[in-house]
């Protein structure tokens, strides 16, 4: 089975685990399994090849999934590997993420099955363009907001404003994640790792772990993984592995985060770190440590590896790194997992930041949003925590069963 199905399968076994546990009847679960829109169109875009224009048409799609309780908000991808399938289970997702930390948002999800490493910047800002236009129509500043995913970026999305601020006047808080200078917010770009640093230290301190004595192994140094490296070490904990897509670097007695950030930026990878022996990333996933922080791909722990995670604390920085048969594994040996759902919101939440102030026009300074952040995120595990307690479940159940009951319960009173 491929990463895509096993990702499917594994969010519709959570959900259903949840369902069941909510006794939700089966016309409603079929509403809330349902999206409210999908919408495919072509993007056409002329291309340079050997010194010829050739027209391309590519296929764009946005699922806007559950807008109970407030605008259809999700990212944009552009990735080969882009189909309706996938993007509306990532909607699907971005529905339970924003009710888990009750902003006033639903979700949706867009993308464009194009490979954007073979595109020029000229080319790049015409598909963008384009694909703009013709979703003009369905997303709105209260309607459905997109962002930067997967091959999108902050210029992707100033592209994007222009285009839609051509036919209905500036309007800045159409997109998140754009470049501070057109509207977007300070602190958006660590938001997530941010978080995750937040979040973990946060259980930490609950399971008596002690930074200086706490041994962390990150998989994935990209965004997420680098701004949670970074939030974790200045919390005092030591990062004994870090690793890319070409492999993993580590040093028992801790790696310098800063020395790692420059060597990154000079040669591109971690490998080669001066300080560090190399190791694979399939070792890094069972080196001996207290947290392990997946911050890459998707099913990078399953029933092969499972067993021999010896972290006590897993903090699902990527999304749907766990399987639901590993999780159940890593369960039984009383290992805790802070789920995706609750571990990676900090991106979703300094968007909805970045909407309000944008509708204000008035700009928050750094400080402003990763503190309303940390208060958000903390109020957020705290309520997953009771539930979890009260009803004897995991922090995944509970985030599920908080998430999806805010969402059923918005749509009864709406009466979709
Ligand atoms: P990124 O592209 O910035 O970084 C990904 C990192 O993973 C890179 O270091 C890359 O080299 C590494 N990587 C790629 N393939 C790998 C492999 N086979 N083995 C080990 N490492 C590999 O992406 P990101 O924005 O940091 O996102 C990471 C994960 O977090 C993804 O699952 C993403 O969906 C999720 N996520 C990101 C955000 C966000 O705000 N960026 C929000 C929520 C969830």
């Amino acid at each position: 089975m491929d990463k895509k199905c096993i990702c499917q399968e594994t969010q519709r076994h959570f959900l259903n685990r949840a369902f069941e546990r909510l006794k939700l009847k089966e016309t409603q679960r079929e509403l809330l399994l349902s999206s409210f829109r999908e919408t495919r169109i072509t993007v056409p875009v002329t291309l340079r090849h050997n010194g010829e224009d050739v027209l391309h048409t590519f296929q764009g799609y946005r699922v806007q999934y559950n807008h109970a309780r407030g605008p259809f908000k999700g990212g944009l991808r552009f990735h080969p590997d882009v189909n309706l399938g996938e993007i509306r289970a990532l909607a699907q997702l971005m529905t339970w993420k924003t009710a888990l930390v009750d902003i006033p948002f639903g979700g949706a999800k867009g993308g464009v099955a194009v490979d954007p490493q073979q595109l020029n910047d000229m080319e790049r800002e015409a598909l963008s363009r384009r694909f703009c236009q013709k979703m003009a129509p369905i997303i709105g500043v209260h309607d459905d907001i997109p962002a930067p995913d997967i091959g999108t970026n902050p210029q992707v999305m100033a592209w994007m404003l222009d285009e839609y601020s051509k036919t209905h006047g500036f309007r800045t808080a159409i997109v998140t994640g754009k470049p501070v200078e057109l509207g977007g917010s300070a602190g958006r770009l660590e938001a997530t790792g941010y978080g995750v640093a937040h979040l973990a230290h946060k259980v930490a301190e609950e399971m008596s772990l002690i930074p200086a004595q706490s041994r962390v192994v990150i998989q994935g140094f990209g965004n997420v993984g680098s701004h949670a490296a970074i939030g974790l070490a200045s919390k005092g904990y030591k990062i004994i592995a870090l690793s890319d897509v070409n492999g993993g670097v580590m040093n028992e007695t801790g790696i310098s985060i800063d020395h790692a950030l420059a060597h990154v930026a000079e040669s591109g990878t971690l490998t080669g770190l001066s300080g560090t022996a190399p190791v694979s990333n399939i070792d890094l996933l069972e080196l001996p440590c207290e947290i392990l922080v997946p911050a890459a791909l998707e099913a990078t722990i399953t029933c092969d590896n499972a067993d021999a995670i010896q972290a006590g604390l897993v903090v699902e920085a990527a999304n749907m790194p766990i399987t639901h048969q590993a999780d159940e594994r890593l369960q039984q040996r009383g290992i805790v997992i802070v789920p995706d759902l609750l571990a990676n919101v900090g991106g979703v939440l300094a968007s909805y930041y970045e909407w309000v102030q944008n509708l204000q026009q008035f700009p928050w300074d750094r400080e402003t949003v990763l503190s309303r952040l940390e208060s958000r995120l903390c109020h957020t595990y705290d309520a997953v925590t009771i539930l979890a307690n009260e009803r004897q479940i995991d922090l995944r159940g509970a985030a599920y069963e908080l998430a999806i009951r805010r969402v059923d319960h918005a749509v009864r009173l709406r009466g979709f």
